[in-house]
């Protein structure tokens, strides 16, 4: 049998078909066009399904279940969409519009969720009981695995990660919340950081990398500026490193997971993120003598939002 994964984002609508093991077969993509509204997206995301099944020779009979992973809060018990704010969707039944075009069993989680279900069946968290997930992007996003079953809480809202408080004098953020981790750790949020400095520092680094047009810094401006030792950049990204070990410190105390995977466009610094971010998560975890959490690389970059969304219906 084959799981067909569904990665709604933004800008494109990911399909996949996925064997068992969480291997990607067959994938395809078109374009999300967000203005169409919910339901031509939700039966492209079907009919995108058939083309692939027709492609690799496969029929309907050979799909288990499709499962949709979506930039949002769903309900999967109704498969109904309660929101997404990028795509201004508000209550949308994807599941009950995606069965008219395909009938199959179908699922849907939200899209953080579902890259950490991917990274615990065929990624970095592979075997392993209890894990989280978190990509470091626009926001924060998390998702948190226990004893190999996605958490998401009583109201499946459990897993909003990126909007723990980690300072109660902070930010605002844009879910009406104060001082959430996402207005410190997420890419945007080291983009800001660096454009503040270089303002009041135009001889550093990252103004020069940008030609002093702040508006062209991205999070890749200030991680590659503080590789280069620029003292304004290293400030920067120091800062952001603590309040990302922060925000892990305090998931440590309360979850004690096995493995963090993280992923996101802020990952792709490797290792230059990773090491110094377990070095200050050493410094200050509570329990000092006993073991805790890895904190590694997440496996599947952009394909987790298939894979797991495939791996909803295993
Ligand atoms: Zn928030």
């Amino acid at each position: 049998m084959i799981y067909i994964g569904v990665d709604l984002g933004g800008t494109n609508i990911a399909v996949g078909l996925v064997d068992e093991n969480g291997k990607i077969l067959l994938k395809g993509s078109t374009p999300t066009l967000v203005e169409r509204g919910p339901e031509p997206i939700i039966r492209d995301m079907g009919k995108l399904s058939l083309e692939l099944l027709e492609k690799g020779g496969y029929s309907v009979d050979d799909v288990a279940a499709i499962g949709v992973g979506v930039p949002g809060v769903t309900n999967p018990e109704t498969g109904i969409i309660s929101f997404c704010t990028n795509l201004g969707w508000h209550n949308v039944p994807l599941v009950e519009i995606l069965s008219q075009v395909i009938d199959k069993p179908i699922y849907v989680e939200n899209d953080a969720t579902v890259a950490a279900l991917a990274e615990s069946v065929a990624g970095v968290s592979k075997g392993v009981k209890n894990s989280i997930f978190l990509t470091l992007g626009t926001g924060v996003g998390g998702g948190i695995i226990i004893d190999g079953k996605i958490y998401s809480g009583t109201h499946h809202v459990g897993s909003e990660l990126g909007h723990m408080t980690v300072n109660v004098e902070g930010r605002p953020c844009t879910c009406g919340g104060i001082g959430c981790w996402e207005q410190y750790s997420s890419a945007t949020a080291l983009i800001r950081m660096g454009r503040e400095a270089a303002e009041e520092a135009p001889d550093c680094l990252i103004a020069k990398m940008v030609g002093g047009d702040l508006d062209k810094i991205e999070a890749k401006t200030v991680i590659d500026a503080a590789r280069e030792k620029d003292p304004v950049a290293v400030k920067v990204y120091d800062k952001y490193i603590y309040y990302l070990a922060m925000g892990i410190v305090a998931l440590i105390n309360a979850f004690d997971p096995e493995v963090f995977a993280i992923g996101g466009g802020v990952s792709k610094a490797g290792d230059f993120l990773i090491e110094p971010l377990r070095e200050k998560v050493k410094e200050y975890v509570f329990y000092k003598d006993l073991p805790y959490g890895r904190i590694e690389l997440a496996a599947l970059g952009n394909d987790a939002g298939i894979i797991g969304a495939a791996m909803l219906g295993k």
